[in-house]
């Protein structure tokens, strides 16, 4: 019966490594330098130091000096309910945004939620969400918000079956930037038309809308930036303000630089606003929102739908900003994720 499929668990063991590589590793898709440190058992400090790096990002293909040997992982646990196969990532780490993959014939008909976000400060917790159909899978997209270090559940019900699991999430949040930004910027926090601005993004969040790209996302530059501050960090904007994350990736770059499109979708807000500046968001469906803030110059209306690579406008340093920059911000469902875990990727 089916009863019997539905109870097995099986573990995809699929190693990332070859165990036993005591004293370098190389960089692999999908790695960070936070689960590179996790699996060594060391803390990203100590790697950083070790490698002489100033931050937090890695390349594919770097080679990286480690204290000890990389623990293989199985990157991947997989389920079954109903016939349907879940598959859901090993472990998570806050920030991220992941994909709930199903297959077999009745994967349409899962639906899928997140229980662990009830009560946490999330938009939307524990929604029934639908699969959508992304090349040859259907997925559910998910959210880890910073801050959250608690497992992640999930539950899949196909039919009358349902399926619970959950996923540890680790992760840690760079220290404290203080911005110590002048009131000339400051004061931008309690513009009056700022609550006009947010209203505005959090109806944009709520869009659910078909998924609608089909290729690998594309940079927003196409010069090679530099990255002015991380996704994640946390920060002040004035000595003593509260501390915020910040919820996008800056990268530095010239005003009038071009800004493109990082994937097909419809533009659903273009305004100049207090605090994102001269703001463009793209809906690419699947509750996928991609922002850019800051810009001198905006190219594009709202309904218009754009192409990956796009021009939708250009680099320039309005509403909260103190030097020319493009931040890119991704939201799944509302929540912020890391940027970069889309980049040259169909899915995170
Ligand atoms: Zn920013």
């Amino acid at each position: 019966m089916n009863r019997r499929l539905s109870s097995l668990l099986a573990l995809a063991l699929l190693l990332l490594l070859s165990s036993g590589i005591a004293g370098s590793y190389t960089v692999q898709a999908g790695d960070t330098l936070f689960r590179i440190a996790q699996r060594a058992g060391v803390d990203v400090a100590a790697l950083q130091s070790l490698n002489h790096l100033s931050g937090t990002g890695v390349q594919v293909g770097q080679v990286l000096e480690l204290p000890g040997p990389v623990v293989p992982v199985a990157p991947t646990a997989v389920q079954v309910v109903a016939g349907v196969t879940v598959q859901v990532p090993a472990h998570l780490q806050m920030g991220d945004a992941f994909v709930l993959r199903l297959s077999g014939v009745r994967a349409s008909e899962a639906q899928v939620q997140f229980p662990s976000e009830i009560g946490e400060d999330v938009r939307q917790p524990n929604e029934m969400l639908l699969p959508v159909q992304v090349g040859h899978d259907f997925v559910v997209l998910g959210r880890v918000v910073l801050g959250k270090q608690t497992p992640l559940s999930y539950r899949v019900t196909v039919g009358g079956e349902t399926l619970s699991g959950s996923v540890p999430v680790s992760g840690q949040v760079a220290g404290l930037q203080r911005l110590n930004m002048p009131p000339s910027l400051t004061n931008k926090l309690v513009d009056p038309a700022r609550a006009a601005e947010e209203a505005e993004v959090e109806r944009a969040y709520l869009r659910r809308t078909p998924s609608v790209w089909t290729q690998p996302f594309a940079p927003a530059l196409t010069t090679p930036p530099r990255i002015a501050t991380l996704f994640g960090q946390a920060r002040t904007y004035s000595s003593g303000g509260p501390v915020e994350y910040h919820y996008g990736t800056d990268y530095l770059a010239p005003i009038g630089t071009p800004i493109h499109a990082i994937n097909d979708g419809t533009v659903v807000m273009v305004g100049t606003y207090p605090v994102r500046g001269g703001l463009v968001v793209i809906d690419h469906g699947a509750g996928l929102l991609s922002m850019y803030f800051h810009q001198s110059k905006t190219l594009v209306r709202v309904g218009q739908t754009v192409k990956r690579g796009e021009q939708i406008g250009l680099v320039g340093s309005t509403g909260i900003s103190n030097a020319p920059h493009l931040h890119l911000e991704l939201r799944v469902r509302g929540e912020a994720v890391q940027p970069s875990e889309w980049l040259g990727k169909l899915l995170p």
